[in-house]
């Protein structure tokens, strides 16, 4: 049987070149870029509740690490050092193996160091907490959305939550989304000086640009059609109902959502085709209390459906 030092040193132990200390010690030691400022984040992914006991390990490698590295986008910061903590109900190395290939993988694409962690045993718990680097006073935060502002979304909304509520109905791009959501960094850090305000889409659309307005202390018009749609949302087994659920209230997507004075416009737009990334303006920033008006094509109300929340009833 592997024991726990075995397990994290054949496992996750491999070289971590951007730090001074990586895993193997108490703690890491980084050297931050002169001038940055550090973001951290760390995100809670619970089997049974973020994810299912048979999901595929590889997925679940790259989606532990993927939903930290979307909070970096939001931020605007280019992630740099991660650490994993992690509860295993056993050492299955097959599984193991192939949980440290995914996250390894995502680790690279973005040139992310693992530096360490803690592994215990338990009810399987994956655990990635996150560190980066955003120039001083550039981070994009919540608050900063101002009335006269654009709202923009980037790539497609709802087809991780279709691929969660009706599989069946969700293409290969839908069952990707949910498994394994591609973080926006690079959109996140073009969009440095550009936007006033970001959030990552990962419990709706309605609710995190909700947290905006919250944050801002303004109210927001929405046109429903402007909203960019999963394809596999139009098939014909997906009601309106249903798709309207997945557009407002699906988690999951990690699309950027962020505000942007009119004057930005065309650079916006640049930064879209140079990434390749879809970017659409769906709404407007108001003075007002903190609402979000969500229009169809008739100017009609749309009642959003409510987000995901842990704790809500
Ligand atoms: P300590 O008891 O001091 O917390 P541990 O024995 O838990 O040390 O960990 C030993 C080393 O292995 C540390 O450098 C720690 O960061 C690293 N480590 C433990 N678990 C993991 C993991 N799942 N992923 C990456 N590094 C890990
Ligand atoms: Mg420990």
């Amino acid at each position: 049987m592997l024991s726990e030092f075995e397990l994290v040193r054949r496992y996750f132990g491999r070289a971590a070149p951007s730090a001074l200390l990586g895993v193997g010690d108490d703690a890491a030691i980084v050297r931050p870029t002169p001038g940055a400022e550090l973001a951290f984040a760390t995100d809670l992914l619970l089997e049974g509740r973020h994810f299912r006991p048979h999901d595929d390990p590889r997925a679940l490698g790259h989606k532990a690490l993927a939903v930290n590295l979307s909070d970096m986008a939001a931020m605007g910061a280019r992630p740099r050092w991660a650490l994993l903590a992690i509860a295993l109900p056993e050492a299955d190395e097959a599984w193991l193996a192939a949980f440290a290939e995914g996250l390894y993988a995502l680790a690279a694409r973005f040139g992310v160091d693992l530096v360490g962690g803690d592994t215990t045993r338990g009810p399987r718990t994956l655990c990635v907490a996150i560190l980066g680097e955003v120039p001083a006073g550039e981070a994009l935060r919540r608050a900063g959305a101002r009335p006269g502002d654009d709202v923009w979304v980037s790539g497609e909304l709802g087809g991780a939550a279709l691929a969660l509520a009706r599989p069946s109905e969700a293409d290969a791009d839908a069952a990707r989304r949910l498994a394994a959501p591609e973080p926006r960094v690079a959109l996140g850090e073009r969009l440095r000086g550009l936007a006033s305000s970001a959030i990552d889409v990962s419990d709706g659309f309605a609710q995190d640009l909700g947290h905006i307005l919250a944050a801002s202390g303004v109210r927001a018009r929405v046109r429903y059609e402007a909203l960019p749609r999963h394809a596999a949302l139009e098939r014909p087994g997906v009601d309106e109902a249903l798709r309207r659920r997945c557009v407002l209230a699906g988690g999951d997507d990690y699309e950027l959502v962020f505000t942007a004075a009119p004057a930005a416009r065309a650079a916006i737009e640049d930064v879209g085709r140079a990434l390749g990334v879809r970017l659409s303006r769906v709404g407007t920033i108001e003075i007002g209390a903190p609402q979000l008006a969500i229009v169809d094509a008739r100017g009609a109300p749309i009642e959003p459906p409510r987000g995901f929340d842990h704790f809500a009833a």
